[in-house]
């Protein structure tokens, strides 16, 4: 037995020094002193023995056990501190990977700048589903029965009917006007509100058109609102949003729902007014068109228009990021391509 115990002395402390992680050295533990080691089978033999041998046999092998334990227990130390040592050849000046992180689209940006923009002049930010209906997006905007927009050519038409009026076909917003007068319908005048959103148009794509895009329209109706201050507040909310002095100029345009109409350029600031291929080399860019709030849309939005006038904008966010960052393809915005997006951070 005694020739034994010395073996498995030898062969447990080479056992544990070459243990070189936690789940080895418990596996090693397990061999060594756990329940069906060979060295708590001897334990168990010692009260069979000669009882003028058990003290002398029973001592080594309890003594054997404690030294193998002890072991274990600086062997177990000495891995979890070079578990979480640096290693000699860690050089802290390379540089490192750095995780890939998201970031907001550059539409989005845009379209948060402006509403902090224009919640800093007072305005409410209203949203809307992107379902509506013939009803909300061409009646009550004055649009004539054979407006050529109705068509297939232009709207989505979906399945289905409104449930508010008999015999509304619905479809997918072709543009957000019609949020207007809902948000009338349900709240008291007067009014100074914007409502940001993705809008929907069948047509074929090309450099400045694409099927979805953004608008971003604001209306204010009140009972007193000179033209003018309309132009300053466009004015004061590109200057802003640019953060430099941007040239503004109005010319009259037809839209059915305002009256009058018109549409508003902003120079451009890829060439600073010369001509380059982003403006068609003429200096301005068409931003949005405007107006006064056609005395047909206050009407439907159950407002007198004798009383009330406004004004109304519909940016095109898509252009003025495009404007903001010098590119010439609006496709690009909406390509999810990350090489692309990726540089708007
Ligand atoms: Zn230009």
């Amino acid at each position: 037995m005694k020739e034994k115990l010395a073996e498995l002395r030898s062969h447990g402390e080479s056992e544990i020094a070459s243990a070189s992680s936690m789940q080895e050295l418990q596996n090693v533990k397990a061999a060594l002193v756990g329940k069906k080691s060979a060295l708590t089978e001897i334990l168990k033999e010692i009260p069979k023995l000669d009882p003028a041998l058990r003290p002398e046999m029973g001592g080594a092998a309890n003594e054997l056990k404690r030294h193998l334990e002890a072991l274990i227990e600086a062997r177990g130390e000495a891995i979890q501190l070079a578990s979480s040592a640096i290693g000699a050849d860690f050089d802290l000046t390379v540089p490192g990977i750095l995780p890939a992180g998201g970031a907001l689209h550059p539409i989005t940006q845009m379209c948060y700048d402006l509403n902090d923009t224009f919640r800093s002049m007072g305005f409410e930010i209203f949203e809307e589903d992107e379902i509506t209906s013939e009803l909300y997006g061409f009646d009550n905007l004055n649009f004539p029965p054979d407006h050529p927009a109705r068509e297939s050519m232009d709207t989505y038409w979906i399945a289905g009917h409104d449930a508010g009026r008999g015999g509304d076909r619905l479809c997918l917003r072709p543009h957000l006007t019609g949020a207007s007068v809902r948000y009338m319908q349900k709240n008291k005048p007067p009014y100074r509100f914007v409502y940001p959103g993705r809008v929907y148009r069948n047509e074929t794509t090309d450099a400045r058109h694409e099927r979805a895009f953004f608008q971003y329209e604001a209306l204010i109706v009140d009972r007193d609102f000179p033209f003018a201050s309309g132009k300053v507040m466009v004015k004061s909310i590109l200057d802003k949003v640019f953060g430099r002095d941007v040239p503004v100029r109005m010319r009259a345009g037809f839209f059915p729902f305002v009256e009058p109409g018109f549409e508003i350029d902003m120079g451009c600031l890829v060439c600073a007014g010369a001509g380059c291929s982003v403006c068609k080399h003429v200096g301005w860019i068409e931003i949005m068109p405007g107006g006064t709030p056609h005395p047909n849309v206050l009407k439907a939005a159950g407002l007198d228009p004798a009383e009330y006038t406004g004004f109304y904008v519909n940016i095109g966010l898509d252009r003025l990021v495009m404007m903001r960052y010098g590119v010439d393809d609006v496709r690009l915005f909406h390509s999810a391509d990350l090489r692309f997006l990726g540089q708007f951070r």
